[in-house]
């Protein structure tokens, strides 16, 4: 056999083989609080470095455009029927490589060039696709949006009437990437019924809360559901998009050939497996640990003298105020100095935010990914007190010098990808 089908990647490939070898290390050895990310199983990992790579199935199982799609359809088939399993919907399509994909689909399936579109401001924690004027839906469609009220930080479901009234969109978004509460899919069907609005409930952070029954499901109020499937889902890195049966033919030929060529076999095999993972009960236990490790944490961060925007939270995240109207330092500055202890956070604006989006006034927190590790709220607690700490004194070598050494006892307790942990040259650490 010729050396091309046996050689591993340390051998052909130093370079990327060192950037992997030292990604694991620093995941490993840091504490990892973006909103959006999480950990994989093994059983994930391995299923996205298969031959299935290799294959093209265009098409959908059982009416494929290539021939040899016999376990490429057991993989798509697997995943389908399990995403309607885990989210009660009539219909899936588990082909979108991304969740700006789904939802570009929904897009194509549901409206028409030139439409309205209703979607939370973007500085209230809506997403990019929900408008943005430099993503297509900001592009392709006429934008109207919503946000949260000025003294709760929660959404304002009397204004949404009003602005739907006003704007009449044909497609009402709801879902966010940086919104803390419990979002009422069921009010938002109703305000979109009376204005003749479909609706698109982009799910991307809080579908494992949902596929757990632990957020309201939006499936029975809204036509399309889309997500990822790799932030609170805890799958491969992925789109997912769910719809009415009504939909179902649309919402496939909007996917392919719509915006997408040949699927991703390895990756559709991946959630396949993750949505498995998903439809076990440890996967309750797991989301019901994410949601008190993030009250935990914030409970921490408010007593140490920081702003729950909001006050607090009901899902996986909060959006933490730094900036305090000028009292504390800016998102950015505190992203940067967390970042010197292996605490990975992103600045996030808060709203009504007075600084540019670059610098913002917040961080977004998030505790999935810690939450795969195995901590729990006393660990939650320590980590408050060390991110306060940071950001109460950003400047300080000592305070940062002690957390940097917290960090690491801390993430010695919790392993995790050992059989892919490479030994380390006189046993140094990335965080020493
Ligand atoms: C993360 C996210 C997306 C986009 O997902 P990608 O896979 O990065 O394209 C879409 N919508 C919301 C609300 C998100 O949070």
């Amino acid at each position: 056999m010729s050396d091309f089908f046996t050689s591993s990647i340390s051998e052909t490939d130093p370079l990327i083989s060192d950037a992997i070898d030292a990604e694991v290390r620093r995941q490993v050895d840091g504490l990892e609080l973006i909103a959006s990310e999480n950990f994989v199983s093994e059983a994930v990992l391995q299923t996205m470095g298969t031959v299935f790579t290799n294959k093209y199935a265009e098409g959908y199982p059982g009416k494929r455009y290539y021939g040899g799609c016999q376990f490429a359809d057991v993989a798509e088939q697997a995943a389908i029927d399990r995403a309607k399993e885990l989210f009660g919907a009539e219909h899936a399509n588990v082909q979108p490589h991304s969740g700006a994909q789904a939802n570009m689909a929904v897009f194509l399936a549901a409206i028409k060039h030139g439409d309205t579109i209703l979607g939370m401001n973007l500085s209230h924690g809506g997403h990019l696709t929900h408008g943005h004027p430099l993503n297509f839906s900001g592009i392709n469609f006429k934008v109207a949006d919503y946000g949260v009220n000025k003294d709760t930080e929660q959404i304002d479901y009397d204004e949404l009437q009003r602005k739907a009234e006003e704007s009449r969109p044909a497609l009402l978004i709801c879902g966010a990437s940086a919104y803390p509460r419990i979002i009422d899919f069921e009010r938002i069907g109703e305000i979109a019924r009376s204005v003749g609005a479909k609706v698109m409930a982009d799910i991307a952070h809080i579908a494992g809360l949902v596929a757990a029954g632990l957020h309201p499901s939006p499936v029975p109020h809204c036509e399309f559901v889309t997500t990822t499937t790799h932030k609170t889902l805890r799958g491969p890195r992925g789109g997912l998009a769910l719809c009415k049966e009504e939909f179902a033919k649309d919402l496939d030929r909007a996917v392919f050939p719509g915006v997408q060529g040949g699927p991703l076999v390895h990756i559709i095999a991946a959630k396949a497996v993750a949505f498995g993972e998903a439809l076990r009960p440890e996967f309750k236990d797991y989301q019901q640990q994410i949601l008190k490790n993030a009250k935990a944490l914030g409970k921490t961060l408010a007593a140490e003298g920081l702003r729950i925007v909001s006050g607090g939270t009901d899902n996986h995240l909060l959006l933490v105020d730094v900036y305090m109207d000028g009292k504390g330092i800016t998102g950015k500055e505190a992203e940067k100095a967390l970042d010197e202890v292996h605490i990975t956070v992103n600045k996030n604006t808060i709203p009504f935010d007075t600084q540019k989006p670059f610098v913002a006034s917040g961080i977004r927190l998030g505790t999935p990914a810690l939450t795969t590790r195995g901590m729990k709220e006393d660990d939650m607690r320590a980590i408050g007190r060390m991110i306060a700490s940071v950001v109460h004194e950003p400047e300080s070598e000592d305070v940062k010098a002690r957390v940097r050494r917290e960090v690491l006892e801390l993430t010695e307790r919790f392993p995790m990808y050992q059989g892919r942990l490479k030994p380390q040259a006189g046993g140094a650490n990335i965080a020493a």
